[in-house]
């Protein structure tokens, strides 16, 4: 009966410590994938900023004469820039200044003439707020028909 106490210890302790190394393993294990995962999402992260500069270096370069395929991206990236242009503006607005056209200088919204390079600086006409109309597409119209 002692030796098969004994041995019973014996094999739990065995069991427990056995337990306990596949714990660490799964541990590593663990911290091994996060990391791969992260490296993953490092490369990632290089190949997306690789495909923006590809994008630029296409517009630098074929921005006038592009394929086709790229009308609407072409058409996207314009339209931001005009509505940036048209956010700065509103800034300038806020800030009462403008841009001179001709240096890009922030001149006083009244001034007559760029203070910078002298050019002559257009009428500001207060903009129009565009007024859209909003027809809330409430439709909620249930149609009791059954298609077979
Ligand atoms: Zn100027």
């Amino acid at each position: 009966m002692g030796d098969n106490v004994i041995e019973f210890f014996d094999d739990l302790g065995r069991k427990i410590s056995q337990a306990g190394q596949s714990a660490v393993q799964k541990t590593k294990e663990m911290t091994d994938i996060v990391k791969l995962n992260s490296s993953i999402a490092d490369e990632e992260k290089k190949i997306r900023n690789s495909y923006v500069e590809i994008g630029k270096l296409y517009v630098s370069l074929h921005g006038e004469e592009h394929e086709p395929d790229f009308d609407k991206l072409m058409a996207d990236v314009h339209e931001a820039e005009e509505k940036i242009n048209d956010y700065r503006k509103q800034i300038g607005n806020i800030k009462g200044i403008v841009k001179c056209e001709k240096c890009g200088a922030d001149v006083p919204a009244n001034s007559s003439y760029c203070n910078s390079c002298g050019a002559a600086m257009p009428v500001t006409e207060t903009p129009e707020a565009s007024a859209q109309e909003v027809t809330p597409d409430v439709q909620a119209e249930e149609t009791g028909e059954s298609e077979e």
